[in-house]
């Protein structure tokens, strides 16, 4: 998934987006609340993990603007306030759910998983297309039988494509939505990647059925057929 984290505490920030980024996640970081709703409002992000307490605009009005612009993207607001009402609050101002600080990360994790799939699909564990399957909760990817060895960045764009079958993306939507902001992108970083997908995914099965289809002039696609 790709996740805004919008957290001013730096050391917080970094914990948060080094533990997602093992578990395959893609990160943005916004400092303030003025860059996280810019951020938000530009960007399609999967979920948003809000600080309450923020400088510039706190995370109550973040949500609410957010709210108010439409966005129905899942947020989960962190505060070290954890009273009741405060809770109460953060649901009134359009939070989907409320962790307190400190937290484990397990538990991050949990609530991160509960809200990502509430959306469309409920207990997706499994990503298909034809014979290729990418498991979400064992991070293994098969083609038939075979199990395939896959980078994290290369899982992160393959279950991208996966959860978007069919739809045809250009390398510089790719980018923007598999890789996060702040990270070394090339401008044919997306390409150079699709390309070692294939490696793995389509040329080593060459007696199966080709799953990444150039579009010419467009982009890509992953489709069965
Ligand atoms: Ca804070």
């Amino acid at each position: 998934m790709k996740i805004l984290v919008i957290e001013d505490e730096q050391r917080i920030a970094r914990y948060i987006k080094k533990g997602l980024e093992i578990k395959s996640h893609i990160v943005d970081n916004a400092e303030d609340g003025q860059e996280g709703l810019d951020m938000a409002l530009s960007e399609s992000y999967d979920l948003i993990i809000l600080d309450r307490m923020l400088p510039e605009l706190d995370g109550l009005t973040v949500c609410e603007k957010i709210r108010q612009n439409q966005k129905s993207v899942p947020i989960l607001m962190l505060t070290a306030k954890n009273q009741v009402s405060d809770r109460v609050e953060g649901l009134n101002a359009g939070a989907d759910d409320y962790l307190g600080k400190p937290f484990a990360f397990a538990e991050l994790l949990a609530r991160i998983s509960a809200l990502g799939r509430r959306p469309a699909t409920s207990t997706i564990q499994e990503l298909t297309c034809g014979d290729l399957t990418l498991n979400l909760q064992t991070y293994q990817v098969t083609r038939g039988k075979t199990q395939i060895e896959l980078s994290r960045k290369e899982f992160s764009l393959l279950e991208f494509l996966l959860r978007h079958q069919d739809q045809v993306f250009s390398p510089e939507q790719l980018t923007e939505q598999v890789w996060s902001y702040d990270s070394d992108v090339l401008p044919n970083t997306a390409q150079v990647y699709v390309g070692y997908l294939r490696t793995k995914i389509d040329k080593q099965f060459p007696k199966s059925k080709t799953l990444i289809q150039t579009v010419r002039g467009f982009g890509y696609k992953l489709a069965a057929n």
